[in-house]
């Protein structure tokens, strides 16, 4: 990777960082669940699952999610869960639609 390409992708990481942050911040920094309040565990959860569907549409780009995110925060579309309870929720959800 060359150096400009290097400085780019710092610099959309700390964009990402900061996107992430303000996510956290309102939508209260603890997994709405468990109140787990580690950030390296917390996750944005799209409240009716339609969270991989959204982030397909940007292709994995998380700075594009994320803008979007903040974007629509005060629609309650989104919550924080920690890894636990979001592989739980999605457990729980995959166990219902496949069940006939
Ligand atoms: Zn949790």
């Amino acid at each position: 990777m060359d150096i400009t390409r290097r400085k780019h992708s710092e610099k959309n990481k700390r964009i990402r960082k900061e996107l992430k942050d303000k996510i956290f911040d309102k939508l209260g920094n603890a997994c709405t669940i468990c109140k787990n309040i580690d950030p390296d565990v917390l996750q944005i959860d799209h409240i009716r699952g339609k969270g991989y569907e959204e982030m397909k549409i940007f292709g994995g780009n998380s700075l594009s999610y994320y803008r979007h995110v903040l974007k629509h925060l005060n629609e309650n579309k989104y919550q924080l869960l920690c890894a636990n309870c979001n592989w739980k929720k999605r457990v729980i959800n995959n166990e219902k639609y496949s069940k006939y």
